[in-house]
């Protein structure tokens, strides 16, 4: 049933009337947030806050009675607070966040820095190995020339004896 736009007491008894508005698109059925008419229903154009928008404008509920009128106040008081404590919560998340992704990014630095560092551990350790097997290399030539040495030594005294021993048996 459509409404003209002067009237303020025709009100609507289906749910979802479709009201065309005076700019000939459908008026959405809202809510009021007002002091006077907290949770009342209305038809409003989209276009009113336009310059020279529409002024299309009807009540969906009656009029609510003073204990329904105190209710909704108190509903929309609480409404607003809870909105107020979502926009601060919002506020206080974004802070964190950006704080965590400073902290995140931070971190990461360290963890770059930390696998350089542990790269160049590597290489000097790969030289130190390089650096130890030369030296047992280098050692285990040593010990051979050394036994080499003994043997050389152990002959030398057994020729020595043997030439000490001979003169002996020939008196
Ligand atoms: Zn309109």
């Amino acid at each position: 049933m459509p409404i003209n736009s002067s009237s303020s007491t025709s009100y609507h008894s289906s749910p979802n009337p479709s009201v065309m508005c005076l700019c000939g698109i459908r008026a959405p059925l809202r809510t009021s947030n007002s002091e006077d008419n907290p949770g009342r229903r209305f038809f409003g154009c989209i276009n009113y806050k336009e310059y020279n928008g529409c002024t299309y404008f009807d009540w969906f509920d009656p009029p609510t009675c003073a204990r329904g009128m105190d209710y909704g106040r108190k509903m929309v008081k609480k409404n607003l607070a809870l909105e107020a404590q979502i926009a601060e919560l919002k506020k206080t998340n974004e802070a964190h966040i950006a704080e965590l992704k400073k902290s995140n990014e931070s971190l990461i630095e360290k963890i770059e820095e930390l696998l350089t560092i542990n790269e160049e551990q590597k290489h000097e350790m790969e030289g130190q190995r390089v650096v130890i097997e030369a030296l047992m290399k280098k050692s285990t030539v040593h010990e051979a020339n050394w036994n080499k040495m003994k043997i050389a030594l152990l002959v030398l005294f057994l020729v020595v004896i043997c030439m000490w021993v001979k003169p002996n048996d020939a008196v």
